[in-house]
């Protein structure tokens, strides 16, 4: 899958820019991170929709190049804003 799919993916269980701003929020701007999910499984419990499988959000995640919830917080929001906006234009 290319990035696109995979942001469209994504956002099928849960808002991907909510997860960005949540990860940066809970780990303090990258202060404070085990470097597990543990936030991101959080977020999911939370606000994913129902039987979103929390192994596969962390698949995508890692495949845009964050391995913990401190580098999705601090790496991905910028990249997945964009995607967003692609993905909006492209449904007009
Ligand atoms: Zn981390």
């Amino acid at each position: 899958m290319n990035e696109l799919e995979l942001y469209r993916q994504l956002r099928l269980w849960l808002d991907p820019i909510g997860l960005c701003a949540y990860l940066g929020r809970r780990t303090q701007h990258g202060k404070r991170c085990d470097h597990t999910f543990r936030y991101t499984e959080e977020y999911i419990a939370k606000y994913a929709v129902e039987e979103t499988q929390a192994a596969e959000v962390e698949r995508i995640l890692i495949e845009f190049g964050g391995n913990c919830d401190c580098e999705v917080g601090l790496n991905l929001c910028s990249r997945l804003s964009e995607l967003g906006a692609i993905a909006d234009m492209e449904n007009e």
